[in-house]
């Protein structure tokens, strides 16, 4: 079964273009065992298409929160959220399965890679997923890896990777169905320094090709890469940027990868 083309990718150059993301007055409790945890407090977020976003804010604000409703993985008490013209707010287990699988790519702090798995299966796993033949998939699969400069490391467990390495595949797998919008949270996070430019170079590139991406970070060498600055506190939006990235820290959680 093949699937049919994402809808909602704007094509540059045209006018009207719409947003891939539109986050409007998103509200999100935790019950937690003492007292209920507001997470989000009223967010509202327009993302254009082709934009690189960094969320930025102590730990604790609210942002991974916010990620994970984007991606449907969590589900919001309150307000819209819009992907690529499709609402992800109020759908089926199933419809947020399917719209992920079309629209979003996610990419975690830690991997999350399948080690029994080689390299190339790793990413392949998404497009067989979705319905796409195996030897479709693993060709796919291949380009991507060859694209972000571990094509050499195709059959190889990805335990036997370095961190930036793993994190690259990682990134390769949330590329395999082509999402429209690619979310990454705190991805050079558990890096050092090398493994982190290295991510951050790879994120810049895939931007400069269009892809559009929304990350969370705490270092603002990352965030510096991107267009956009979006600062987060106590699960609310509280100011942004462009271009911005030389501001002090606070709060101590700034991974070091000057
Ligand atoms: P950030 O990513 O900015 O560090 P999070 O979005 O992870 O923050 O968390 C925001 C707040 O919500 C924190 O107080 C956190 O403890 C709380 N929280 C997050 N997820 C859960 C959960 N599943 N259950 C209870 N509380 C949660
Ligand atoms: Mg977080």
């Amino acid at each position: 079964m093949t699937t049919e083309p994402a809808s909602g990718r704007s094509q540059p150059g045209t006018d009207a273009v719409a947003p891939v993301l539109v986050v409007r007055g998103v509200r999100k409790t935790f019950e937690a065992e003492n007292a209920p945890v507001r997470a989000l407090r009223g967010v509202d977020l327009t993302v254009a298409p082709a934009s690189f976003v960094a969320l930025m804010g102590p730990s604790g604000c609210g942002k991974s929160t916010l990620l994970n409703l984007v991606a449907g993985l969590d589900v919001a008490d309150e307000g819209t959220i819009i992907v690529a013209d499709e609402e992800v707010t109020g759908r089926s287990e199933d419809d947020l399965a399917r719209l992920r699988r079309r629209h979003i790519g996610i990419v975690f702090q830690f991997f999350n890679l399948l080690e029994s798995m080689t390299v190339l299966e790793n990413v392949a796993l998404p497009a067989v997923i979705a319905g796409r033949k195996r030897r479709i998939a693993e060709s796919r699969a291949r380009d991507l890896l060859d694209l972000l400069g571990i094509g050499d490391k195709a059959g190889t467990a990805p335990g036997m990777l370095s961190g930036g390495q793993r994190q690259r595949l990682a990134i390769a797998r949330a590329l395999a169905n082509e999402p429209t919008l690619l979310l990454a949270d705190e991805p050079t996070g558990a890096l050092d320094s090398d493994g982190g430019q290295e991510v951050v170079e790879l994120l810049s590139r895939l931007h400069t090709g269009g892809q559009t991406i929304v990350l969370v970070t705490h270092d603002a060498t990352v965030a510096a890469a991107a267009g956009r600055v979006v600062r987060m506190r106590d699960g609310r939006i509280v100011g942004e940027s462009a271009d911005d990235g030389d501001e002090s820290l606070h709060g101590g959680a700034a991974v070091g990868a000057r």
